[in-house]
């Protein structure tokens, strides 16, 4: 045997695969990407008696036809990397189904050992298995284990070693009938003697795909000198099997898959006869049924959203409180003691790096809140029946069920939305629903909406902020159909399993671990380019380039950022707000949307508003906003004042805040030459639209990739201008405002 040996894991999604690599590699493990893909790839290793094993947590997937991104990264592993050993995890409940995907590993020829996982809930349904039978027909050992407690784990680790220590099994084959058996032994002399063999798997395999019109075989081979030859057997083969069974090859192929397993598990299980109705089935008619399951699951999601607003908030105060006081006057203190004091360096320091920092670090508890409420749902096995419920509806938008979680998580904040698309399992849907997050409108753009809906639709200002989440909705819908229809049209439209796993009660072990990892996962990766990008800015404000101010001294007005948001004045102009101002607020709007409103007070010089305007205000406010807007979904209208309420009652700010609105109702009046409550409108149609903030802009290229960051970045920017220009001038032209 090699010495340092490589097995992978496959297995169904939900069968408890992660839980079986996470107790054999304990801590010693790594979470990134498969290259070039958005797919969660985990690595580990685990020493058996001194020996160290490489282990790779491989996607969870029904089959290994290579219809989705995640088949095929599994299928590619096992071809091209050749594990030792492949553990195959199979819900032990749910044999058949399960079986499904072990039957196409075996096929693969590589050493299999089954692990017979939920025995807990096989035993609760009274299923017995017949392990040597099983393990005869599959020429692989058996293994029993109920990974959630541990159970079985040490016999998993022995028959890892007693099977890497095994001599190399024989090719395993299953039996699919005369008539496709002489097609596969046609091509297989075929492909033999013209050479096409691919190094790792057998000829035999290369058959069978090929006769099932597996692209991704085909391709390679078509490189092949002998392709000529074999290329008509291929078509041959598949005609004859067409015309004789009146069925396509890969039909009947799967078909004879489907039957072999059926024919093993009557073999080697025994089912109680009278299948009684258990406790899951009695859950599922409440929760799936007709007229509950929707508001059952928009009271589980109000609950979610409440968990991640209301819950995480006082943590997140917390956050905030150790980060802007005791490190911040920590920091000063120490620098007082260097002689640095009110230093450029100071200045660098508190406003940039540590603000720039905390800006990540306070969205920590928010992200745990979410992943807590998320590993429960996923644990529990009511995702499954959300999606379940969800998807009728949401397929009318070309989305999948699973996309509505997201979304409604996005009114909270955009960030935890842009995760919360991983519990999508095809790739094209969950791009699709990440792209479409951020038309659900945050938390942080009301405080923009309210300032502005103050001071230009003071009488109207709770219809107003109700038209911009509705108008953002409408945007995605819209969006949605016209992508699914067109960069998202997909063949196979990602299947949707109906059959839905049991009901499981979720432990805290595996909850804390998914709360944990991810949220470590986030902070790793975000804090980078919210540290470049809240340093940027701070130098673009410390720099002076008029006015007689010094470096890191000088006058909003006078200072790089200034003559930075100059340059955009002119793409803006057809907006009717084309003002430095409005578009310094603008950019500053892409560290996090509250600091529009900050910004604001900063450049028009009404300096006292701004203490109050940053982020504790926001964060204590983000709860009762954010969960008065679910309300508003449900309760529409009726929420509306409250929202609005709520904000108008901080007495205390109102002197500042007049002296904000004079100066920005000033500034919009002028540079939409008197028709600033249009403008305005425009201007928070703007913010609405434009590029995510930089947290979620990292969130996503985290969870999407680059590619689609910028595409939400440039595309999203584009359309707001777009509509803020439409409605400023169709405004005009209508001689609205
Ligand atoms: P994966 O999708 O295959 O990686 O599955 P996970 O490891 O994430 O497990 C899915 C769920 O099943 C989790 O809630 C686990 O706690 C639970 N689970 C894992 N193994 C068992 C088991 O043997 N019995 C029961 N009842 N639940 C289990
Ligand atoms: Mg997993």
């Amino acid at each position: 045997m090699n010495k340092n040996p490589v097995i992978a894991l496959a297995g169904n999604p939900n069968c408890g695969k992660s839980t079986i690599f996470n107790a054999l590699t304990g801590g010693n493990q790594h979470v990134g990407n498969w290259p070039g893909k958005t797919v969660e790839k985990k690595e580990g290793t685990m020493t058996v008696n001194g020996r160290p094993i490489q282990i790779i947590d491989l996607p969870g997937t029904y089959s290994l036809s290579a219809y989705s991104i995640e088949e095929k990264i599994a299928r590619d592993f096992i071809t091209r990397n050749q594990p030792d050993l492949v553990i195959s995890v199979v819900d032990a409940s749910n044999l058949e189904r399960n079986l499904y995907l072990t039957l196409q590993v075996l096929e693969m020829n590589v050493p299999v050992l089954l692990v017979l996982n939920m025995m807990d809930v096989a035993v609760q349904k009274q299923l017995r298995f017949d392990d040597e039978r099983l393990a005869r027909a599959l020429q692989a050992k058996v293994v029993r284990t109920v990974a959630r407690d541990g159970k079985g784990i040490e016999e998993v680790k022995q028959a890892i070693l007693a099977a890497l220590d095994a001599n190399t099994p024989e090719l395993f084959s299953i039996d699919y009938g005369k008539s496709i058996e002489g097609h596969i032994s046609r091509l297989e002399s075929a492909l033999l003697s013209n050479n096409m063999v691919i190094h790792g798997v057998s000829a035999r395999w290369l058959a069978l795909k090929l006769l099932e019109d597996d692209q991704d075989v085909s391709a390679l081979l078509a490189a092949h000198g002998g392709w000529q030859q074999v290329w008509p057997l291929v078509q041959e083969g598949r005609n004859s099997l067409e015309n004789s069974d009146g069925e396509c090859a890969d039909i009947l192929i799967a078909d004879q898959r489907y039957t072999w397993i059926h024919r093993l598990v009557g073999a080697t299980l025994k089912q109680p006869h009278d299948q009684e109705m258990t406790l899951s089935d009695r859950i599922d008619r409440v929760v799936t049924n007709r007229w509950l399951g929707i508001p059952l699951f928009l009271l589980l999601m109000w609950v979610v959203f409440k968990i991640t607003t209301d819950v995480a908030t006082p943590f997140l105060d917390w956050v905030d409180f150790i980060i802007s006081g005791p490190i911040t006057n920590w920091v000063t203190a120490m620098l007082a003691w260097l002689g640095l004091s009110g230093s450029w360096f100071e200045s660098l320091l508190v406003d940039g790096v540590i603000a720039g920092v905390g800006g990540v670090l306070v969205f920590v508890p928010v992200l745990m809140a979410l992943y807590f409420a998320l590993a429960i749902l996923e644990d529990s096995g009511y995702m499954a029946r959300a999606a379940f419920v969800m998807d009728r509806l949401m397929n009318i938008f070309g989305l999948h069920g699973k996309s509505f979680l997201p979304m409604i998580v996005g009114f909270g904040c955009t960030v935890p939305a842009f995760y919360a698309t991983r519990t999508l399992e095809n790739e094209k849907d969950r791009i699709l629903t990440g792209l479409l997050v951020p038309f659900m409108s945050c938390g942080a753009r009301l405080p923009v909406y309210v300032l502005f809906a103050a001071i230009f639709f003071p009488r109207h200002a709770g219809t107003v902020i109700f038209i911009l989440y509705m108008m953002g909705i409408f945007i995605a819908i819209l969006l949605g159909i016209l992508l699914k229809n067109t960069l998202f049209k997909s063949k196979e439209s990602s299947p949707f399993i109906m059959e839905l796993p049991p009901y499981r009660k979720p432990t805290l072990r595996s909850i804390w671990f998914q709360m944990w990892e991810r949220t470590r996962a986030f902070v790793n990766k975000a804090w980078t380019i919210i540290l470049a990008a809240s340093v940027a800015i701070w130098l673009l404000l410390a720099i002076p380039v008029q006015g007689n101010g010094t470096f890191a001294d000088t006058k909003v007005s006078d200072s790089a950022f200034a003559g930075v948001s100059r340059v955009i004045v002119p793409l803006l102009q057809p907006t009717g707000f084309g003002s430095w101002e409005a578009g310094g607020a603008l950019i500053s709007g892409f560290i996090a949307k509250e600091v529009v409103v900050s910004t604001m007070a900063q450049v028009y010089d009404v300096e006292d508003a701004e203490e109050e305007a940053v982020s504790p205000t926001f964060w204590q406010d983000l709860g009762e906003i954010g969960t008065s807007f679910a309300g508003a979904v449900w309760d529409t209208v009726k929420a509306i004042p409250g929202i609005v309420g709520i904000h108008f009652e901080g007495g205390e700010e109102e002197e500042n805040n007049l002296a904000l609105y004079a100066a920005v109702q000033d500034n919009f009046e002028t540079s939409s030459n008197g028709h600033g409550a249009l403008a305005s409108f425009g201007f928070m149609v703007f913010v609405l639209l434009y590029t995510p903030c930089m947290v979620a802009i990292a969130a996503e290229r985290q969870e999407l990739g680059s590619k689609w960051m910028w595409v939400s970045i440039i595309g999203q920017s584009a359309l707001a201008w777009l509509v803020s220009v439409l409605i400023f001038q169709g405004g005009l032209l209508l001689g609205i405002g």
